[in-house]
């Protein structure tokens, strides 16, 4: 007798639909918190919020059961749709059967605990299951889609340069100023939402994480990222959490340190790569091409992670290199697994003059040319993971039906012409010379 599993739709039916036609176990046991400007949101789509620092002090929990969530859970109880959940909502008013991220952040909770939060009064202070945080925005990188929101680097670009000139799209004002906002407190200076976490943490919130994963900047660069790794190896059993740590492998990073630290606990490390060599090094501005490589290596070598995912931001500068980078992925597979490296594509939108949809017709379809031939060679063997295939899918068929990064993303033309003024900028602050980097573009850059 075979069993049949159940489709999204039925289990949004049988679990979410008879809750409320608006609720998300998001809301309740997932947030991503920026320790650095005290900022937190559910799931990634709705906009941070602030948290109030004195209130943290005296209750910790606020981290995350702000009261602006609280309102957004009271609403979901009684079936009202928050506005900032918006991405949901826009993807369910295409089709009554439409399944949102609603729904896949939903089924990771379960369902005794979706019922308590259903059944819960909406001023309930409830620990979070997975985390995602961030120290502070400490980087010795400055990758050219990254801002100085994330990245110490550029903060140190907009200072010593001042602000991209001529830029109008979208993405102006991602290099126009430092972004102080994001980083209150000075190093050495106490922060109240850091010190919170970790009073949380060690109070209950080790017992009840499922999942944390720390990012940043780079979080291997904050001090407070080693205390944390530190607390793991110092309370080895008192907890369960999943481990995660983003990290951009760079030269500077101590990986020896890291796999001390990591010894023994559940542990999954995800970097970011996109390109080959040089043009790896042009994009992420600070990374060095080998270092990086060694650093993969090593990490998988070592065999003290669960798995090492390789997360690739889709612009216009990576396709030139891109199927080669598939390639060497797949190589590293067949050598060592296929989770070592496991990778994604994604697709970037913002700052959207640096989406791989500005790029002439021509040189995006021989990119797609080179991706299919790609699937065509390596689609029937198992090392390549299906998620991994429909990324690849994905990104062919984006290549080309999409017109647009966003739905309110400038004219091509101003796009373009943003494309031209910022790396002309970017050439001259990071002694840097695209046209040498990636000779396939020369033509079209020169005659933007
Ligand atoms: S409803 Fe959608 S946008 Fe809102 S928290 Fe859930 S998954 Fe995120």
């Amino acid at each position: 007798m075979s069993i049949k599993t159940e489709t999204d739709t039925e289990y949004k039916k049988r679990v979410i639909d008879i809750k409320s036609k608006s609720f998300c176990g998001a809301k309740w046991y997932n947030a991503t918190i920026w320790l650095g400007s005290g900022m937190t949101t559910s799931c990634h789509h709705p906009l941070p919020h602030k948290v109030d620092h004195n209130q943290v002090q005296r209750n910790p929990k606020l981290l995350h059961n702000t009261p602006h969530k609280k309102q957004e859970r009271a609403q979901m109880q009684s079936g009202l749709r928050p506005v900032g959940c918006e991405y949901c909502w826009k993807i369910e008013d295409m089709n009554t059967d439409s399944v949102s991220d609603r729904v896949y952040k939903t089924k990771i909770y379960s369902e005794l605990d979706l019922e308590q939060a259903f059944r819960s009064h909406s001023q309930d202070d409830f620990n979070l299951k997975t985390l995602e945080i961030a120290f502070d925005r400490t980087c010795q990188f400055a990758c050219s889609y990254c801002n100085p929101a994330f990245s110490t680097t550029w903060v140190n670009d907009i200072r010593r340069n001042g602000a991209y000139q001529n830029l109008v799209s979208d993405g102006r004002n991602h290099f126009t100023h430092t972004h102080d906002n994001s980083q209150m407190y000075k190093f050495g200076e106490t922060n109240p939402y850091v010190e919170a976490f970790f009073k949380w943490w060690e109070s209950d919130l080790h017992q009840s994480l499922v999942e944390l994963r720390v990012t940043g900047g780079e979080p291997l660069m904050s001090g407070e990222t080693w205390k944390l790794l530190d607390w793991f190896q110092n309370n080895k059993g008192r907890s369960q959490t999943r481990l995660a740590l983003n990290s951009n492998l760079g030269a500077e990073v101590d990986v020896d340190r890291l796999l001390t630290s990591v010894d023994g606990l559940t542990f999954d490390l995800y970097t970011s790569n996109e390109s080959m060599g040089i043009q790896a090094e042009y994009i992420r501005d600070g990374l060095s091409w080998s270092a990086w490589l060694n650093n993969v290596i090593k990490i998988i070598e070592s065999k003290k992670v669960r798995a090492l995912h390789v997360m690739c931001t889709i612009n216009a500068l990576c396709l030139d290199s891109l199927p080669d980078f598939l390639e060497l992925m797949v190589d590293l597979k067949k050598q060592y697994g296929r989770d070592y490296p496991n990778f994604t594509l994604n697709i970037l939108r913002f700052p959207s003059f640096q989406s791989a949809l500005v790029l002439p017709p021509d040189i995006k379809s021989e990119c797609r040319q080179r991706l299919i031939n790609f699937l065509v060679k390596h689609k029937g063997y198992n090392y390549l993971h299906e998620h991994e295939i429909n990324h690849i899918q994905r990104l062919i068929d984006y290549l080309n039906i999409v017109e647009k990064p966003h739905s309110d993303a400038f004219d091509m033309e101003k796009l373009s012409n943003d494309f031209k003024q910022f790396y002309l900028q970017y050439d001259q602050r990071r002694n840097k010379n695209l046209t040498q980097t990636f000779p396939n573009l020369s033509d079209w850059f020169k005659s933007l």
